[in-house]
């Protein structure tokens, strides 16, 4: 079907055959604004006839815990309850025998959906529980109609497609797409333009994109389909491959303005004053950030190391160098409680150098800052360290060379570039604690040169970590109450600010004020939360530094680089609600001490409970929330943790548009496509080798397609 190209579709979704104005309408809102959106809207997942099990026939194969579908009539459907655990039981006969299906959470919702004699097909993992067979929370669908008989009988693979209350209010669910697709695909009208070039697609063996997008709607067979997913994937990967080498290609030529002559008597002179010495893996970062500043291109290097590898004193060096040329540097941190905590470190590490150390940030007094801002802009002010307030128009250096990034994913990629511009062509290291496998990272951040600190300071002990059911926490109350006798501090995390009554979370202030009153009423307490004033958390912060609170209730404001070498109990509450990165950075805020330490996961007691925990087997929330535990009891390994998350949340979520500014992908997986990756990788580079600009004649659609996705992307090449 490539080859003759027929006149181009209309834009207008409207006079689609199966959709019309409303339904465009509430199309267009839910981001599928023209056919071309439509085409792309791809499956979820694909429903496979071949899979399809009489019940009879289950029995055979319970122990596989192999995911099966059978299709059957509703029967029967009830609430069961059974002391304060309810439970939906919709039982599906399919005329060999019967299946519950059973909902332990979204009830009400399930029993509005479901109703004796709907025709169903539900799929999942069997188990037996009382005598019966069961799935606990089944994927299903619903089969009314001669359409899904149709599929059914001619064993095709029926695709799913997630839709929203929007859509559904306005009649489109997943059966709707499908017909709609059924729609276009029959009228043989519409056709994408070919943007690969033919002998990419003949030396890849890629399907040509209307046959690619044809099948992954209509797959002629598993085979296609997959030929099909891998074109798309293909496709996404290449693209993302250009912007990045695109991106590379622009820094390389950058050169400083700025000449180091290396002089490190400041540096050396901190080093001696430490009370302990810089592991190897320390030494050899601060060697390669030196050599960048020592050289004429502008450094453009992120520093990995894992909670607790000492970052900052690595940072602090590349600074006194940089101050000792006679230029300012800068350290931009994401919150107003890091930042007060670099100050004091700082100015401690510093107390005997006489250098002038500022903070900038959000709260301060109009005086204060107008000090502060003249200091910088008279280049009197050696080291500033802010937030975000640091990048505002106002702030003007006289000649800041070094802008250090901590906690970097926490911010964005405008960000970081806004923050440069107020260098001479600066150097620029950004830190993070979370790890990233190294083709991920070259794709991601093929700009930045990379830095890894993988070994800890000695001494230090692993963190003790535990599950803890909610059924058991006095027990937990208690050891806290022991330990805080000897001297320990202890942190406690609830996940939300306010009480949600919706989400049934305790909330921090809930959860302090009844710790105070009912559980620790003879410790000192403290709350602190994001919607403190800075002067407030900072004050909070101080005392309990200063031994002066005993167990800090907290949110999630205290997950990144916070350091209280003396607390060593990290409690967080309903840990299921946490991804693993945060519950590591969490964990990482203990262990800082000679003391053992010690991280409590609070969680449900049926995410606990090995019995309990196998009725979830089909339930993709729940499994993975109990992956995200056993992991977290597994390891403390920061880069097994990352690659864990990774796996499970994809790349997409787990860096996030904002740290990388790419955007998502939405059918690739940068961690389960590697292969695809790393042909798409070596085909753009043998484009661009050949045409740095595509400015050839044949390379012109795809250059046309790369700029519609990423030219807001690429404006923003120059910091990673
Ligand atoms: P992170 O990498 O998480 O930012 P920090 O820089 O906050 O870690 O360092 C954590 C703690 O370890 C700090 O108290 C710091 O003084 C200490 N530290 C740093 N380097 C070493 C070392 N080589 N030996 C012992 N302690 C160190
Ligand atoms: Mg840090």
């Amino acid at each position: 079907m490539n080859g003759k190209e027929k006149k181009a579709f209309t834009n207008d979704l409207q006079y689609i055959k199966g959709i019309g104005p409303k339904r465009a309408e509430a199309l267009f809102n839910y981001g599928i604004r023209d056919i071309k959106d439509l085409l792309y809207y791809i499956p979820f997942r694909y429903f496979d006839r071949s899979r399809v099990l009489k019940i009879k026939d289950i029995y055979k194969n319970i122990n596989s815990k192999i995911e099966i579908t059978i299709v059957g009539k509703v029967v029967y459907k009830s609430i069961i309850s059974s002391g304060a655990n309810k439970r939906l039981i919709i039982k599906v006969s399919d005329g060999t025998g019967n299946i519950d299906c059973v909902w332990f959470g979204g009830i009400n919702y399930f029993i509005k959906i479901f109703n004796t004699g709907d025709f169903l097909a539900v799929s999942g993992i069997p188990t037996i529980f009382n005598n019966t067979l069961q799935i606990v929370h089944p994927d299903y669908d619903k089969l009314s109609d001669e359409e899904d008989f149709d599929f059914l009988n001619t064993g095709s693979i029926i695709p799913h497609y997630r839709t929203s209350e929007e859509l559904k209010k306005s009649g489109i669910d997943s059966k709707s797409f499908r017909r709609i697709f059924k729609n276009i695909f029959d009228s043989n009208k519409i056709f994408i333009e070919e943007f690969l070039n033919e002998s990419i697609i003949k030396r890849n063996n890629l399907l040509s994109i209307n046959e690619a997008l044809r099948n992954v709607h209509f797959p002629k067979s598993n085979d296609m389909l997959e030929k099909a997913l891998f074109r798309l994937k293909f496709d996404e990967l290449f693209l993302l491959q250009l912007l990045v080498f695109q991106r590379k290609k622009k820094i390389k030529i950058e050169k400083k303005e700025i000449k180091y002559n290396i002089k490190s008597n400041l540096a050396r002179k901190l080093v001696d004053s430490l009370n302990f010495n810089l592991t190897s893996a320390q030494k050899k970062a601060i060697n390669e950030i030196l050599n960048d500043m020592n050289s004429e291109k502008a450094m453009n290097r992120m520093l990995q190391g894992d909670v607790g590898s000492g970052k900052t004193i690595v940072a602090l060096i590349a600074m006194l160098v940089a101050i000792e040329n006679g230029y300012q540097t800068a350290l931009m941190v994401p919150t107003e409680i890091l930042c007060e905590q670099h100050y004091s470190n700082i100015l401690n590490y510093l107390k005997d150098f006489n250098l002038n150390i500022r903070v900038l940030i959000g709260g301060q007094n109009k005086r204060l800052r107008n000090e502060v801002l003249e200091d910088i802009r008279e280049g009197r002010a050696n080291i500033v360290i802010g937030t975000h307030a640091l990048i505002e128009e106002n702030v003007v250096f006289k000649n800041l060379s070094l802008i250090i990034i901590d906690e970097q994913h926490r911010f964005g990629v405008m960000q970081r570039a806004m923050l440069r511009e107020k260098g001479i062509k600066a150097d620029v290291l950004v830190m993070t604690a979370t790890p990233i496998p190294r083709t991920l990272s070259l794709t991601l951040y093929g700009d930045l040169d990379l830095s890894i600190i993988n070994e800890l300071p000695k001494g230090r002990k692993p963190i003790k970590t535990y599950l803890i059911k909610e059924s058991n926490i006095d027990k937990l109350y208690r050891f806290i109450k022991e330990q805080v006798k000897k001297g320990s501090q202890a942190y406690i995390v609830y996940p939300l600010i306010e009480e949600s009554e919706k989400l049934d979370l305790e909330a921090a202030t809930k959860g302090y004020n009844y710790l105070r009153e009912h559980i620790f009423p003879d410790l000192r307490i403290g709350l602190i939360h994001s919607k403190l004033f800075s002067y407030e958390k900072d004050d909070i912060m101080t005392r309990f530094k200063n031994k002066e609170i005993d167990i800090l209730v907290a949110t999630t404001v205290i997950e990144v680089g916070i350091d209280v070498p003396n607390a060593n109990i990290m409690v967080i509450m309903n840990a299921e609600r946490f991804g693993l990165s945060q519950l590591h950075q969490l964990r990482g805020r203990v262990g800082r001490g000679a003391d053992q330490s010690y991280c409590f996961l609070v969680t449900k007691d049926y995410l606990v409970n090995k019995s309990e925990r196998q009725a979830f087997n089909n339930d993709n929330d729940q499994q993975i929330a109990i992956k995200r535990l056993n992991t977290m009891i597994s390891t403390n390994d920061g880069f097994k943790i990352a690659e864990v998350d990774l796996e499970i949340r994809g790349p997409g979520d787990f860096f996030g548009t904002r740290q990388t500014g790419i955007p998502n992908l939405e059918i690739a997986n940068l961690f389960t496509d590697e292969n695809i990756l790393e042909i798409a990788r070596k085909e753009a580079k043998e484009i661009l080798t050949h045409d740095p600009d595509l400015s050839k004649f044949e390379n012109q659609r795809i250059k046309r397609i790369f700029l519609e996705k990423y030219s807001t992307g690429l404006n923003l090449s120059q910091v990673g």
